[in-house]
Parts: structure tokens; sequence; C-alpha cells
């Protein structure tokens, strides 16, 4: 292969900047599951980008950004199983 893949980005939720698609976490709206994070990235729905970064999920929660790309409000629940999973992530 000789061509140049041009890397797909996506905008952050948090940072609002357009970043590397595979170094983000994707989260994901799931009719079976609610709202939880993608890790393999192959599920299907409605899916919001972030940086795998506890600041940029703060400025998510607190821009409601998440609330945004996804169209629905996120129950408190919600946030706190994800910031659990962002520590899990960030930790790595
Ligand atoms: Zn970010």
């Amino acid at each position: 292969m000789s061509t140049v893949k041009k890397i797909p980005q996506r905008l952050c939720i948090g940072c609002g900047e357009m970043k590397n698609k595979k170094e983000m976490i994707r989260v994901l709206k799931t009719a079976e599951d609610g709202i939880v994070i993608d890790e393999t990235g192959r599920k299907n729905g409605r899916g919001a980008y972030i940086c795998p970064s506890m600041d940029c999920f703060r400025k998510a929660v607190k821009g409601k950004g998440l609330e945004r790309s996804l169209k629905m409000a996120i129950p408190k629940e919600v946030y706190e199983t994800l910031e659990k999973e962002m520590e899990r992530i960030e930790g790595r």
C-alpha cells in the first residue's frame, strides 16, 4: 500500500480539539446498556469522543458536551460510572 491514509479525527467533547480518533475514547449510547464507554470501537449507536483524560472528562461534564453530543440528559449515576471508567483508563 503506497497511499497515505488520512487519519480520522474526532472532536473531543471536553477540550473541543480535533484529535486522532484512535487515541480517543468513544462514549456510546446503546439501546441495551444505556451510556457506556466503548473500548472496542465496534458497537453501534450514537457516539461521542473524548480524550482519555480526566481534565477533558470534567470539562465535558461541566460544559454539558456529552449531553449535547448524545442529545439527551445524562443522569448523575451515569457520570459517576463514566468517571470511574475514565480514571481506570487514564491510569493505564
Ligand atoms: Zn480533550
